[in-house]
């Protein structure tokens, strides 16, 4: 059986970086579920006209879906996105690819088969665990996960954090693309509050080392109390 530690968050929020550092620190794998709808849309761009029409399509985008020769690395030393034969690693990056998610991400047919993809991923990762991190872990892909943390930010720390990353990019037309983002993201998901038995780790006031340890408590406090309590009592 292999241990999914279940982390949400919106963009900015750095559930990536901080996900894949959790998981080296356990030794377990690292799945970044925002690449395979990322992936998706470069698939559904490359086999159509490439235009952002091909994504409004939600028939082309259901076929595509069921027909999506997917692979991700789940080890956070070693990163790759494939689609096929192509490495899309940084193709999927592209804000040509990113405008494209948010509508193939709100078909539910669509979600169902990526769900069931990253269910498939955890189970036969081989590894003792998973971080698996997105916007709809602890709610639909993984309720039953035994640590769920929803990773929060206050908005400007978030659109600071994106703008830093992305150097070039005047600030305001980051946090203006962030927010747009979130607004779209949220009417699919709801990534800003935490459900029932979902922990919320702040990181407004924490910098990256701080927010690591803070979800990693999270993490080492499950697993004492399951120590404690063996039959879930
Ligand atoms: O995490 P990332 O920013 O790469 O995710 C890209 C997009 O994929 C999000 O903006 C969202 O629309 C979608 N997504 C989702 N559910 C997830 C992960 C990502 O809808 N679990």
């Amino acid at each position: 059986m292999t241990v999914t530690i279940a982390i949400d968050g919106p963009a900015g929020s750095g559930k990536s970086s901080v996900s894949k550092q959790a998981a080296r620190a356990l030794g377990y794998g690292y799945l970044d579920t925002g690449a395979a709808y990322r992936a998706l849309a470069w698939h559904v761009l490359a086999r159509g006209t490439g235009a952002a029409q091909d994504t409004a399509d939600e028939t082309a985008v259901v076929a595509a879906a069921s027909d999506f020769p997917y692979a991700i690395s789940l080890d956070p030393d070693d990163y790759w996105v494939r689609v096929g034969d192509a490495d899309v690693t940084a193709a999927i990056r592209e804000p040509r690819v990113t405008d494209a998610i948010s509508d193939l991400a709100r078909v539910p047919a669509v979600r169902e088969q990526v769900n069931a993809l990253f269910r498939r991923l955890v189970r036969e990762s081989g590894r003792p665990g998973v971080v698996v991190e997105g916007r709809d872990i602890t709610t639909v892909v993984a309720p039953d996960a035994p640590v769920r943390i929803l990773l929060t930010a206050a908005p400007e720390v978030r659109a600071a954090r994106r703008s830093a990353e992305l150097s070039a990019h005047d600030a305001d037309a980051v946090a203006a693309a962030l927010h747009r983002r979130d607004a779209a993201d949220s009417t699919v998901v709801d990534f800003l509050t935490a459900a029932d038995g979902v922990t919320v780790v702040d990181s407004t006031e924490l910098d990256f080392t701080q927010t690591v340890e803070a979800v990693l408590d999270v993490i080492s406090a499950v697993a004492l109390t399951a120590q404690e309590n063996p039959d879930g009592r």
